[in-house]
């Protein structure tokens, strides 16, 4: 077995027996990085240096005694999380040259626990896409299939997880973003709840909707993760003082009796025939495993597009008026004066997706036209998370596809926004809800995976870690790489 092949749990063992050095598992996934990222173009930034540092650092902290699972472990990060003195592009000509002057929070809180920074990795243009083709700089290839997407915005962290280029990343998750790429790379994604882990040093696009998640190979890795970022953050108004238990505690408990929700609405026209036998098949699974499951409705599912479509832009519309050629990053050279220079800025610095959502939230936030969008939009978003909060009566957790389809081809829906925002129909309640919400790999259709969704009540991120690795240890499905580079 190759080192860059290890679980961040393997890994972690083999550091504590001093089997392996950070220093060797370093260098193993830089190497297997420099190999093959050509092909899968998932990183925007790699960091040698700064990860040999690092991984020496951690090397001495173990050997004056210090021990935790996650010293000296090897991470990729989506490049919107922000990272003092690193480049943080967000897929964004705008910020192409934005160095922080500080780290997120959880930075700050995997720092603490000696991780070791690989890179930065692709994304759609501040996070707005489903593909990671609305990057500025090149759209990252699905590991499984490189003529397909790995889906996005968090593409490139998942592609590299998949590709084992990174043993897990952190991703972020606005309305479905860790989940639907994780889904398309077969890989496991975890949306925490909003208020969960920090956003501080997140660079935002919609603030009542983003969260920071996890991509990694397993559920038993993501609750590793999660026990080192999910924390209170005076620095974060929205982060939520609430009890934070060790999510590796209550894996191991199986799911008898477990009340599993099959909501009706999410197995309707549009999905994928065999993307919907392989998530009854799970189920079939988890039913086998001593959990009980009941068909729940959620009748307002059909609003969920157009109400993320509506508030999401018009968040997004407010966050980004900052950069205007001024405070930060890209500034159009030769502007006349400074209305020239805004204009040209915005026209030059952003993407058409992005502009996109600029004016339709602009357009939905103006006077006039308010009421009738984005308040109603917030009313309905009420009556979204009321259907969640009747479902959660009779189930502990529900279950449902994580995307549609499989893995799209590359260029196959750019042109067309409304089939793109289509992607993330099973995805987006979720945020609009406050949820917490896990996307683990449950089968392959044509080589290609497929990605099952694990939806929790707030704050039980312990309660679908659980479900999702009582499967894994049931089936092998999240075992599985491509066979890369293609041999
Ligand atoms: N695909 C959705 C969008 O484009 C969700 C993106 C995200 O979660 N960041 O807005």
């Amino acid at each position: 077995m190759e080192l860059y092949e290890l679980t961040i749990h393997e890994a972690s063992i083999l550091l504590r027996k001093r089997e392996i050095s950070s220093l060797e598992l370093t260098r193993a996934l830089l190497d297997r990085i420099a190999a093959i990222d050509d092909q899968v173009k998932a990183y925007i930034t790699v960091t040698p240096d700064t990860a040999m540092a690092q991984a020496r650092e951690a090397d001495d902290r173990r050997s004056a005694g210090e021990e935790n699972p996650l010293l000296g472990i090897p991470l990729a990060i989506k490049d919107i999380i922000c990272t003092k003195g690193i480049t943080t592009t967000c897929g964004s000509k705008m910020l192409h040259n934005f160095v922080p002057p500080y780290d997120a929070t959880v930075m700050r809180h995997l720092y603490e626990a000696g991780m070791v920074l690989l890179g930065k990795t692709n994304l759609d243009e501040f996070a707005m896409g489903s593909s990671t083709e609305n990057s500025a700089f090149f759209p990252t290839h699905n590991p499984w299939d490189l003529t397909r997407v790995p889906g996005g915005s968090s593409g490139g962290s998942a592609a590299a997880v998949a590709a084992q280029e990174a043993p897990g990343a952190l991703g972020t998750d606005t309305g479905g973003s860790v989940r639907q790429p994780a889904a398309l790379c077969g890989m496991v994604g975890l949306k925490p709840t909003y208020g969960r882990v920090s956003r501080y040093g997140l660079v935002a696009f919609a603030s009542s909707l983003d969260q920071v998640g996890t991509l990694t190979k397993d559920a038993l890795d993501a609750a590793l993760l999660l026990n080192v970022i999910a924390r209170h953050d005076p620095l974060d108004s929205t982060s939520v003082e609430v009890p934070t238990p060790d999510y590796t505690a209550s894996l191991n408990q199986g799911v008898q009796g477990l009340r599993i929700g099959i909501p009706r609405e999410y197995f309707s026209a549009g999905i994928q025939p065999e993307v919907e036998v392989a998530v009854r098949e799970a189920i079939r699974t988890l039913e086998s495993l001593g959990a009980v499951t009941q068909e729940v409705s959620l009748p307002h599912t059909e609003y969920a597009l157009p109400t993320y479509y509506l508030i999401a832009p018009a968040e997004a519309s407010s966050n980004l008026a900052r950069y205007d050629g001024v405070k930060y990053g890209y500034a159009y050279p030769d502007a006349a004066d400074i209305w020239d220079l805004y204009r040209k800025t915005r026209q030059h610095g952003f993407g058409s997706e992005v502009k996109r959502r600029i004016m339709l939230g602009t357009y939905a936030l103006s006077a006039g036209y308010y009421d009738a969008y984005y308040l109603k939009a917030q009313k309905v978003r009420t009556l979204i998370k009321k259907d969640f909060d009747a479902a959660f009566e009779s189930c502990d957790v529900l279950i449902a596809p994580t995307s549609p389809s499989v893995a799209f081809r590359i260029g196959e829906k750019v042109a067309d926004p409304l089939q793109m925002y289509l992607s993330d129909i099973f995805t987006l309640s979720l945020n609009l809800a406050g949820l917490c919400g896990v996307s683990i790999p449950c089968g392959f259709e044509q080589g290609l995976p497929v990605g099952l969704q694990i939806i929790g009540k707030p704050f039980d991120e312990a309660g679908i870690l659980r479900v999702a690795h009582t499967y894994q240890q049931a089936t092998d499905w999240h075992k599985r790489h491509p066979t890369f580079p293609e041999q």
